[in-house]
């Protein structure tokens, strides 16, 4: 698709003698990656796994460049949550973010869950991530992505940064904006993006990312870090939204990149830009530290299911796993819940669920979840089935059918030694678990 002679003239102006080379990356298929789950394997063994070659990416340690021109939805590995499908200069932001495991993050604006799944993987299971997303309907590949990847101590909610940020005040070590966007990054990927693109959009993205990073300030607790990011390159998102908000907030002071990522900006200023040219599809990224902040504002989390139903769900956690069960538990309706260390009050702010399902509460009976398996490793489970990831058994695994398998009882479904999902042996068979909508046609 053409590119807009408004924008084209922009870029002129903004990129002056390298412009030419702007014009030729534009003319180049988009860069794809992959960016490794350190909460459920390694770089080699994800290597192992994938049908074909990965090369290091510049933006993060866990980020890479696939050669792949087909899709990464039914790979075995991506079932099993080794790895999430990202454009490598999109892992710039957490790199920026530079969460460290036991801290309290914000991902304000996180569907689907790239820079989400990024922050849990450096949290190491330790501290809380609470991903947020405005727009309900984008929430469920949030929680679905969350959910795969095997993140556990995280909440995920679908609130306005304003009620979430006011209620959460001065609460997080981190908080990241990847702020809704124009999106000229995405051109090579997205004719759609070209198609909604003009310079009034890029405008009104302006004023809407202002709004948000001012309640993000709010989250924010005295001396940590605000990450703001986009995907475009209109200045007036990214130089000058960073200097507006540094204007606006002088509680707040700007800080280089703990890696010199990509440029510099356009305007002397510490933030970094990415283009094509540097070998990622385009980002803005612009890190504030806070001085001085409100006191935390956030309530004392009084939810925990007491009593005989919660030492039954433990009970149920110790018949399928070695490891120790997390203290606390929550009930949502029939759902039971493994929640995280350290959790606020969560009334009032869209929480849509918080940690892992462990079952489902029916007719008395405790039925557990997808979820619970997909935060474990494969060691950890009793009795796993382990699949080799070109087998035609796991296929069938992926595609809902039943297995011929001996034992008893519930057994993790496990790819290179990765839980990928699990099934209920009995009578020689394993009754299939994996649920109807992530399964391979
Ligand atoms: N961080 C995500 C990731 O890495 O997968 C991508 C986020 S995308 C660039 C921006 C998100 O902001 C979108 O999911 C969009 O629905 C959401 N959004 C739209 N309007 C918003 C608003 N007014 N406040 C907060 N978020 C908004």
């Amino acid at each position: 698709m053409p590119l807009p002679k408004s924008f084209l003239a922009r870029m002129q102006a903004l990129l002056g003698p390298e412009y030419p080379a702007f014009l030729e990356a534009c003319s180049q298929p988009p860069f794809r990656g992959v960016r490794v789950n350190p909460l459920k394997c390694s770089a080699g063994l994800l290597r192992q796994s994938l049908p074909f070659a990965i090369e290091p990416a510049p933006f993060a340690p866990t980020s890479f460049y696939a050669q792949w021109d087909k899709g990464f939805g039914s790979l075995p590995a991506h079932h099993a949550g080794m790895f999430y499908a990202q454009e490598p200069s999109a892992a710039s932001a957490v790199t920026a973010l530079d969460p460290q495991p036991g801290h309290r993050v914000l991902d304000l604006c996180a569907a689907p869950g790239g820079k989400s799944t990024q922050i849990a993987g450096l949290l190491q299971g330790r501290g809380l991530l609470w991903a947020n997303e405005v727009v309900r309907s984008r929430a469920g590949a949030l929680l679905s992505n969350l959910e795969r990847l095997g993140v556990a101590n995280s909440v995920a909610s679908s609130c306005h940064p304003q009620t979430l940020c006011q209620g959460l005040a001065g609460y997080f070590d981190r908080v990241l904006v990847d702020a809704p966007c124009s999106g000229e990054g995405m051109f090579r990927r997205d004719p759609r993006a070209v198609e909604e693109w003009s310079p009034e959009h890029a405008a009104s993205c302006a004023i809407r990312q202002r709004a948000i990073l001012d309640s993000a300030a709010l989250a924010v607790k005295a001396g940590g870090a605000l990450v703001y990011s986009t995907c475009t390159f209109s200045p007036e998102e990214n130089e000058e939204t960073a200097a507006w908000f540094l204007k606006n907030h002088p509680d707040f002071t700007a800080e280089a990149l703990p890696v010199p990522l990509g440029r510099p900006a356009h305007d002397g200023g510490p933030w970094r830009r990415i283009y094509p040219m540097d070998g990622g599809e385009g980002h803005f990224v612009a890190r504030f530290r806070r001085g001085d902040g409100g006191p935390c504002r956030a309530g004392t989390f009084g939810g925990e299911l007491r009593g005989s139903l919660a030492e039954a769900g433990r009970e149920l956690y110790r018949s399928l796993f070695s490891g120790d069960c997390p203290e606390r538990l929550a009930q949502v309706k029939d759902s039971l819940l493994l929640l995280p260390e350290g959790l606020p009050d969560l009334r009032g702010l869209g929480v849509l669920r918080a940690g892992a399902e462990l079952c489902q509460v029916r007719k008395g009976r405790l039925e557990p979840s997808h979820g619970v398996f997909m935060c474990q490793q494969g060691q950890a489970c009793r009795e796993p089935l382990e699949l080799s990831p070109e087998s035609p058994e796991l296929e069938a695994f992926l595609r809902g059918e039943e297995l011929e398998c001996g034992g008893k009882g519930y057994r993790a479904v496990c790819v290179n030694g990765v839980t990928t999902g699990f099934g209920k042996a009995s009578g020689g068979r394993l009754k299939n678990r994996y649920p109807k909508g992530l399964r391979n046609k």
